[in-house]
């Protein structure tokens, strides 16, 4: 059998790159900007990082320069009276005259600046010795920190006091020393004082912000200088400071809102084996408010292209969603016969195809089933083209009545003309619709005249060496019959594809 049509498709690629929808595209700009989001934050996260260890490192090397000259400062002093407790252990001390007794006890340590006279007081807390003059005033200290300190501990290392108004009105530290006999019992103390105004003088070099401050701490936590200079805080201990107790710790840093004036600040200290311990301290502020002004300019940068993005995104895909309700909306219609909503011929077609080769792949017959309406011509000569329209149209929805099913595809084949397409049904039950239809159609109701059709069936299971062309061959030579034994009937196939109907 020869037939012309020839089906021309669309060569498809091996691998075709997936449709973009606009839900991926939505989840793709969320992709990107959330990866960008995250570099950026962690970006700032390693600037702020940054600028806390300059600043503690800045902090570090001031707290140790500073240390380094008290150390200096102070150790020497301390040799100096070490020098005394030395000398004063030597019986021969007791045979020398009192001038030479001086000048071999002290050295010229003693007389620098910032370093007040060097005193020995016996067991009882009284002045025997004074460096300054040969007649000592009368004065006692057994009330004293450094001396109640001596009388308890053993050991001979600096004992370093709390800061001490003078009647001068000048601060003043005791730095001290245990005097002991041979069988280690308590023979006095020896004593000297450094002026508080050395360490201002000290500090008051350094250029400072604000905020910063750096205090002088005795090992145990008491404050002995603070600049900027607060009088309330001398002598006070701080919490926080047990760590310079740790004799295996010498520097570290640690972050606190300060007690005295409750500034959070990073404090670096450093410490030694003098019972010293100096803290750098500065306020966060200060550490960030460079990377705050950064952050907020990279983050306000960020915020806005991210709403560029996402804004743009949304606009892009709501376009997106609009072409394709326009696509699909058109897909519909060119797929649909505008006067009778059935589909048309062209989707037809390739339901037919589409189902022939189902067909063919599962082994199922499928039926066709071709309608044409009687005399038709006539009705339209005497009714007018109009009325032939309504009718087509009472024709079209019997049809959809009787073809319920998912798979059935009716359509407009042609004119008056139309074709039903019924996957995976026998013969009989498509003589069955057929013959649904036909009453159907000849008890419209009509202002006309009645009409009729005449239908021709034809069922195959698709085997090799027939195609679907042999199938609508086959309903339209059964529909030839209808039409010619005298219309408004159904004739099934009688050709020799009938023989492979299921
Ligand atoms: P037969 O019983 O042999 O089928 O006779 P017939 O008059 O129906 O056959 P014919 O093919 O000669 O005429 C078909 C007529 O259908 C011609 C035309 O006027 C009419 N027709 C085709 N399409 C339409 C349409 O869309 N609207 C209307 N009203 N009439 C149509
Ligand atoms: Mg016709
Ligand atoms: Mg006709």
């Amino acid at each position: 059998m020869d037939h012309s049509i020839t089906v021309v498709g669309r060569k498809k690629l091996a691998w075709e790159f997936p449709e973009l929808s606009a839900n991926w595209l939505m989840a793709f700009a969320a992709t990107i900007v959330t990866g960008f989001s995250a570099i950026c934050l962690s970006v700032l996260i390693s600037m702020r990082q940054g600028d806390i260890d300059l600043a503690a490192q800045t902090s570090h090397n001031l707290a140790a320069a500073i240390h380094a000259d008290i150390v200096r400062n102070v150790e020497l002093y301390d040799l100096s009276l070490r020098n005394v407790v030395d000398v004063l252990r030597s019986p021969e001390i007791e045979k020398l005259t009192m001038p030479l007794r001086q000048l071999v006890l002290f050295d010229r340590a003693a007389t620098a600046k910032h370093f007040g006279a060097i005193r020995v007081y016996d067991q009882a807390g009284d002045l025997i010795i004074d460096s300054s003059t040969l007649t000592p005033a009368l004065e006692n200290i057994s009330m004293q920190e450094n001396f109640t300190a001596h009388m308890e501990q053993t050991d001979d290392s600096l004992f370093i006091g709390r800061p001490f108004k003078t009647d001068i009105d000048e601060y003043i530290i005791f730095v001290s020393h245990r005097l002991s006999r041979n069988d280690g019992s308590f023979a006095g103390v020896v004593a000297g004082s450094i002026r508080l105004s050395y360490f201002n003088n000290l500090f008051r070099r350094l250029k400072m912000d604000s905020q910063d401050v750096l205090t002088l701490f005795r090992r145990d936590g008491a404050i002995l200088m603070r600049n900027p200079p607060d009088a309330s805080a001398m002598g006070r201990t701080l919490p926080n400071t047990s760590r310079f107790r740790d004799p295996k710790e010498i520097e570290g840093s640690f972050r606190v809102v300060a007690a005295i004036d409750g500034i959070d600040r990073l404090y670096v200290w450093k410490g030694s084996t003098i019972p010293l311990v100096v803290v750098a301290g500065k306020s966060m502020d200060d550490i960030l408010s460079r990377w705050r002004g950064k952050a907020f300019l990279i983050g306000a940068a960020m915020l806005g292209l991210a709403t560029l993005s996402i804004g743009f995104t949304v606009m892009l895909a709501a376009e997106m969603k609009r072409r394709t309700r326009a696509e699909s909306k058109l897909a519909a219609l060119a797929n649909t016969d505008a006067l009778t909503s059935l589909s048309n011929r062209r989707s037809f077609d390739g339901v037919m195809l589409a189902e022939w080769a189902r067909a063919r792949r599962e082994q199922t017959p499928l039926s066709l089933l071709m309608i044409d309406a009687d005399h038709f011509k006539g009705f339209n000569d005497t009714f007018g083209h109009q009325a032939g329209d309504t009718v087509l149209v009472g024709i079209a929805a019997c049809i959809a009545d009787n073809a319920r099913r998912p798979h059935d595809c009716s359509a407009r084949y042609g004119g008056e003309e139309f074709a039903v397409l019924l996957p995976n049904v026998r013969s009989e039950d498509a003589m069955q619709i057929a013959e649904s239809i036909r009453f159907g159609v000849s008890g419209l109701p009509s202002e006309y005249r009645s009409i009729t059709v005449s239908i021709g069936v034809a069922t195959l299971v698709p085997v090799d060496g027939i195609d679907h062309r042999d199938l609508i061959y086959a309903a339209d030579v059964a529909l030839y019959q209808a039409k010619s034994r005298g219309r408004n009937q159904t004739v099934a196939q009688q050709s020799r594809q009938g023989e492979l109907a299921a």
